[in-house]
């Protein structure tokens, strides 16, 4: 039975739009995985150090036969591909993929954190994440509902897809 996942993505370097339109498209063939849906892109400002260029964040779902250390490879391998250099943590990147629920499994290895730790306070992926799966509970039975309660909508807009296709704020 495959395990249906979100994840988070996020790119503030490189043509942003053009890293998460290629990253979808190479999630979409991640070996035995399937994506689901795919949320609306929203722009935030970036949290971190210095001064950096702003975000552009999304959320997917998939359905996949990947175990999470698996799929957090094959995730790490996506962000290799599209040039992603580890240079200072929360600095800015070409492409970034965390994995943010994983069934209604929690895991707590030094490796990989599910759920992913800071999501709840995190705009960028609280929004994202109720706009595709707005019935959804944490693992701990917390409805996401309430994360998105507690949400700020400071510093994020959502880009509203036109008809052609482009992306408008
Ligand atoms: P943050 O974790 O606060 O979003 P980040 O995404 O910038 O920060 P990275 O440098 O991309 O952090 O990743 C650091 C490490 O986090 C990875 O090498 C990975 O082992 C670990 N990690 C732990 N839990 C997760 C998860 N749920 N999804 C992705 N990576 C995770
Ligand atoms: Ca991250
Ligand atoms: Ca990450």
């Amino acid at each position: 039975m495959p395990a249906r996942a979100y994840l988070g993505l996020g790119s503030n370097l490189n043509s942003p739009p053009r890293q998460i339109k290629a990253a979808l498209k190479a999630i979409a063939k991640l070996p035995s995985t399937q994506l689901i849906r795919c949320a609306p892109w929203y722009q935030s400002l970036a949290v971190g150090p210095g001064s950096q260029p702003r975000y552009i964040n999304t959320v997917v779902a998939i359905d996949t036969l990947l175990k999470p250390r698996a799929l957090l490879q094959a995730l790490q391998q996506i962000e290799r591909q599209q040039g992603r250099k580890r240079i200072v943590r929360w600095g800015p990147r070409t492409l970034d993929l965390d994995i943010l629920l994983y069934a209604n499994q929690s895991l707590n290895t030094r490796r990989l954190q599910i759920p992913h730790p800071r999501l709840g306070e995190r705009n960028f992926v609280v929004l994202p994440l109720a706009d595709i799966a707005p019935e959804l509970s944490l693992p701990d039975s917390t409805p996401l509902a309430r994360l998105l309660a507690n949400c700020s909508p400071e510093g994020i807009v959502r880009l509203v897809t036109t008809a052609s296709g482009g992306r408008t704020e």
